[in-house]
């Protein structure tokens, strides 16, 4: 993949500072939407930034158990709620499809899964679409560019891993009179990250008690009628969602991180060529949902110790040798060591609260 070198200015870079020029700094949410998400010179918009040659691997990349496990999960909650026979199988932000496609793969023999489910993908990126499409071969796939275009009147079976931190966040600094937004503007030629005018926010209220001058809350605002839309269906007509991420059950300070060729680099150097995330915030998230939802948060290890990554490792490695059976071992150990992804990975379900928890949740 072709990268600048550190001292030439990328095209995005270029049209943000005419941008700031000509209207004043923009909010820190603009910022990263436009940086991973604008037509022609997103980050997500513009390429693969999965894998090895990318720019970060996630777990359905590190070993197909993720899928698998996480696949048979969500079937076994159909088969709880009474195997409904039809109902929309979703998943957000699928990225180059491996996840759904060790899923389905992992569901073949739960009679009657395939055939009630009707797939849908929520993706805004050209690019990965087509890797989708790709590793989707044989299954019929709608895609769609918001949950919005998901049909609403059916159970919604619900999978988005590395979903929420890609959409944009709000940060605030509190002050003595208000809490001060973060904005980016234009200083010595380059981006740079600023703070606008303290203002009293009385949605953050709720963090006055938790929190002190000086330090940084963020807010998702594009989540939430996502999780108000998935907590309206599965209250309405069954369902679970299946939400992982990296975070924690509250946002504190200072999250924003940028991605490059698997390194942490400057979020506001190098515009639409690195990955922007921050934490995910799960208490945010369960509270956008339906009040009515029952919600069950675990760590991403613990839950697939549950989900019995043990035994699934163990029957895939009689099949292996040498260098493939050391990179399966390390893949089990990187998805489930508390020091690596175990622990600072988390998943969140979101189910009735009449329905039983899903398997590896109760
Ligand atoms: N779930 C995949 C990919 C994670 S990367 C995996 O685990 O490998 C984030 C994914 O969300 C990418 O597919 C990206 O294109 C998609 N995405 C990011 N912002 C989006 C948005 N606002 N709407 C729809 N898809 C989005």
């Amino acid at each position: 993949m072709p990268k600048p070198d550190s001292t030439s200015e990328t095209a995005l870079e270029t049209l943000l500072k005419a941008r700031i020029a000509a209207s004043g700094p923009i909010a820190l949410a603009d910022y990263m939407a436009t940086c991973l998400l604008h037509p022609a010179h997103g980050y997500y918009t513009t390429r693969d930034p999965l894998g090895r040659a990318g720019d970060f691997v996630t777990a359905p990349e590190i070993s197909q158990m993720f899928g698998e496990l996480l696949g048979l999960c969500l079937a076994q909650a159909w088969v709880d709620q009474g195997a409904p026979p039809r109902f929309i199988l979703a998943e957000l932000g699928p990225g180059r499809g491996t996840l759904m496609a060790d899923l389905l793969r992992a569901t073949r023999a739960v009679p009657g899964f395939h055939a009630a489910a009707g797939l849908h993908l929520v993706e805004a990126s050209p690019s990965l679409r087509n890797a989708q499409q790709v590793a989707l071969g044989g299954f019929s796939v709608t895609w769609a560019d918001s949950i919005d275009a998901l049909p609403d009147d059916a159970p919604l079976f619900l999978i988005a891993n590395e979903f929420f931190d890609a959409l944009p966040i709000r940060q605030f600094t509190r002050h003595i009179d208000g809490w001060c937004e973060t904005i980016v503007g234009v200083a010595q030629g380059a981006l740079a990250k600023g703070y606008a005018a303290p203002l009293a926010l009385p949605a953050l209220a709720h963090r006055l008690d938790d929190t002190k001058p000086g330090d940084v809350v963020e807010t998702r605002p594009e989540a939430t009628p996502i999780l108000a839309r998935i907590g309206a269906q599965i209250t309405a007509h069954g369902g679970a969602a299946l939400i992982i991420d990296y975070g924690n059950w509250r946002s504190r300070g200072d999250t924003l991180q940028a991605l490059r060729n698997h390194s942490f680099a400057d979020p506001f150097a190098a515009a639409g060529h690195a990955d922007l995330t921050a934490h995910v915030d799960f208490e945010a998230l369960a509270q956008a949902a339906h009040p009515a939802l029952a919600t069950g948060l675990t760590d991403q290890g613990a839950l697939l110790a549950r989900l019995g990554i043990g035994a699934r490792a163990e029957r895939l490695s009689r099949n292996l040798t040498g260098a493939s059976l050391e990179n399966h071992l390390a893949a089990t150990q990187r998805l489930t060591r508390p020091e690596e992804m175990g622990s600072l990975f988390k998943a969140l379900a979101l189910y009735a609260a009449h329905s039983p928890a899903p398997p590896g949740f109760d």
